[in-house]
Order: C-alpha cells, then structure tokens, then sequence
C-alpha cells in the first residue's frame, strides 16, 4: 500500500485528495520508481482544472519525480533496482509515493545532484534548453523577452541566458519578483503590474525591438508580446498562465510586421532516448559547473498530504523559481 494525490473531478485546489492505493507491478518496459522528491508545474494545474481535460478519472496527477529505482520490468535494459533516476514526462501520477514510470522517459540522475534539484529542475530546465536553443538559437550579446522571469521554468531562464551570454528582458508581477529575477541572470526587468510591456520593450532596446518573445502568461500578454517584437520576429507562445489564446485572426502577424510564431511543447522537443539524454546532459552540465542554482526555499516545499495548498499558493502568483513535494 502506499499514498498519492488522487482528484475524481476537474476544479479548484480543494478536488486533490491525498489517498491510499497499491501501485501495479511495472509493466514489461516500465520502472518502479520511488519518489523522494516530485516537481510541482503550473501544468498540473491545468490537468486539475480540467483546461486540459483527463479522459478517465479518478486520476493520479503530476509527471516529474526523482527517487530510486525499486523494481523494473523485464524488457528494462538500462536501470536496475538502486539507481539514482529523474523523470519529467512519467504518465500522471506523479504526485505519490511509488509510481510506475516507461524506461524511455527516465534518465539516470549524477550523484552531485540532490533528488529536490532533479526535481525542482527536470521539466523546468528541459524546456528552458529547447526553448533558448532549439525553437530559436539565442546569440551572445542578443537581447529577447521573456515572461514570468521569476517563476520556476522564468528563474532558469535568466541564469541560462546569462550563461550564453544573452540580455533577457523579463516580466514579473512584482517588485520583490523584479530584484529576484535580476539576481538570477535578467539583463533588465519590467514590471508588468505597473509598466507598458512594449513601450518598455521599446526604451530599453532604442526603438528596435527584439526578435524573439517567450511567452506562458498566455491570453494577458499576446498583444504585448507582437507589439515587442521586430519584423519578421518569432513569437513563441508556451503556455497558458493567464488563460488560454484562442480565436487568433492570421492577419494580425501581416499587421505586426510579417510576423512568425510558434506553440511548442516539452513533449514536441523530447520524444526518444536520444533527446531525452541530450536535453537533460545539457541541463545537469549547466548545474555541475555551477552555472544554474535550483535550490528550492523550505518556504516553497511542501508535504506530499498538502499539495492543495501549494495549487493553492502558485496559482495566487505567491512563489518564485520551482517548489516541490516530499512524500
Ligand atoms: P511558474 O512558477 O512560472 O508560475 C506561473 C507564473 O505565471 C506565476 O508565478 C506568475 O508570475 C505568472 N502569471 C501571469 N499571469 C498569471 C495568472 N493570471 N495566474 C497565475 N500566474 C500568472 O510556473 P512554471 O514554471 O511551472 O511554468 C511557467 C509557464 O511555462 C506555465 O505557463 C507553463 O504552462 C509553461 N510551461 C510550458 C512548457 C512547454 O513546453 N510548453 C513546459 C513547462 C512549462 P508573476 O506573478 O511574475 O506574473
């Protein structure tokens, strides 16, 4: 028997119950995995919420955990029971005790790295990797946008654009979030609460503009982000903390200068061994050499029990960088 997070129906914070149940035996591809610590994403709160609805409940709930590998199954070939392993994209369910996870979404965890740094980073940092790299090769010196800088996938953001050398602009909605993100790597910092993200946009860069805007507030900030963006710049939109973008009328790029833009997801980005091993080398290189702090504030980790206070306090915009919860 063990104890994980369950919901039976889509809602607020209050339709997550901490619950018994028994896990299956790993499945002939699968690893048995138990947690010691699991990554808390703004994603979780769109499953639970019902914007990106479940086809059968009830349902476990979370994708990303690091612990030790406890049993595998018999086509496993590159874990063993004792490992150290992290996992970003495990089916739901995340959010427990024990939890049943395919070979092809795991990866071995370097012993230099805590299970709450794998954890609070995993999703996180993989993103920020085929966001600056791959949708769009941020250059030295470069200058581009980005939204929420001060949230958990924002706080990597800035260190990983400090590490290659490029000037973020972030957004945060607060000036406590301001200095933080500053801290982490930002090269200048705009307070959406109380400033015009593009006529700062504007300012700061003398007129030009950038050419590429990151994008997971969503619906409040769609506008900001084309009128901050050059001729024929890329508009990357991933994701939906503030409600979804829907309804786009194409001709708006033509109005806003001949403009690109994409919806990437992690899912789209890592799809095999290959690109899983790529993407997390690249995120643990960057914590080994010291070059990215994922450390998580005791502030900002919660009991396994209490994960409808910590839904309760990120969607009340209340943390910054990654939280966790510990089963
Ligand atoms: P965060 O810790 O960044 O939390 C979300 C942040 O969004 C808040 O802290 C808040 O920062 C900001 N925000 C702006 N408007 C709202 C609003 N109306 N309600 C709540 N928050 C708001 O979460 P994550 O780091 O887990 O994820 C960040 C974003 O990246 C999410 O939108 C997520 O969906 C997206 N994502 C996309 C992926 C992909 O591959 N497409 C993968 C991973 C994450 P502030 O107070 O400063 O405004």
């Amino acid at each position: 028997m063990a104890k994980r997070i369950e919901f039976a129906q889509a809602g607020g914070p209050e339709v997550l119950n901490f619950v018994d149940y028994s896990p299956n035996e790993p499945t002939d591809n699968e690893i048995q995995i138990e947690n010691h610590a699991i990554g808390i994403n703004f994603i979780d709160t769109y499953v639970r919420s019902g914007l990106y609805p479940v086809a059968n409940l009830p349902a476990g709930l979370g994708t990303e955990a690091a612990g030790i590998v406890v049993k595998t199954g018999s086509q496993v070939t590159g874990f063993r029971p004792g490992d150290r392993v992290v996992y970003a994209q495990g089916p739901l369910g995340a959010y427990s005790e024990i939890h049943n996870v395919p070979e092809s979404a795991v990866a071995h965890l370097p012993n230099d790295i805590s299970f709450k740094q794998a954890a609070a980073c995993s999703l996180k940092g993989m993103t920020v990797y085929y966001l600056l790299n791959q949708t769009y090769q941020v250059k030295r010196d470069e200058i581009f946008l980005f939204h929420a800088a001060a949230g958990g996938v924002g706080l990597i953001a800035c260190q990983w654009a400090k590490a290659l050398g490029a000037k973020m602009i972030g957004t945060v909605g607060s000036d406590e979030k301001a200095l933080r993100a500053k801290d982490a790597g930002a090269w200048q910092v705009i307070n959406y609460q109380t400033e015009d993200i593009a006529a700062r946009v504007k300012e700061i860069t003398d007129g030009e503009k950038v050419n590429v805007v990151y994008d997971s507030v969503g619906q409040a900030t769609w506008l900001a982000s084309l009128d901050s963006l050059k001729r024929k710049g890329l508009m990357v939109s991933f994701g939906n903390a503030s409600g979804p973008v829907t309804g786009v009328n194409l001709g708006i790029l033509n109005q806003k200068g001949s403009l690109y833009v994409t919806r990437p997801s992690l899912s789209g980005y890592v799809t095999n061994r290959a690109e899983l091993d790529q993407a997390s080398k690249a995120l643990f290189d960057m914590i080994l050499s010291g070059k990215l702090n994922v450390d998580v504030p005791e502030s900002q980790i919660f009991a396994l029990k209490d994960a409808q206070q910590a839904h309760r306090i990120i969607e009340q915009r209340h943390t910054q960088g990654s939280s966790l919860l510990i089963p």
